[in-house]
């Protein structure tokens, strides 16, 4: 494993939260934005899984931050 996340100001273990890494937030919020693309796609079963195993409330909030990282890039926030 790398340490390529060492120093930066995301913590790439946080799942949610304003110091949440935004690739693990953007991942998820992809893969459910194109839920009607991707889910049939045996390759993508398992991440499907996974989502879904996750606790509504949780996937909520991850969503809801990914949301919010994509309007602070829109406003021209250097995140
Ligand atoms: S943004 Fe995420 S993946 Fe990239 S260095 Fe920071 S913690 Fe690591």
């Amino acid at each position: 494993m790398s340490d390529y996340c060492k120093g930066c100001a995301y913590d790439v273990k946080a799942k949610t939260g304003e110091t949440a890494c935004p690739f693990n937030l953007l991942y998820w919020h992809f893969l459910d934005r194109h839920r009607d693309r991707f889910a049939r796609n045996p390759r993508m079963a398992n991440a499907y899984r996974v989502w879904e195993r996750m606790e509504k409330t949780h996937r909520d909030r991850v969503l809801g931050d990914a949301e919010a990282f994509l309007r602070r890039l829109d406003e021209g926030d250097p995140v």
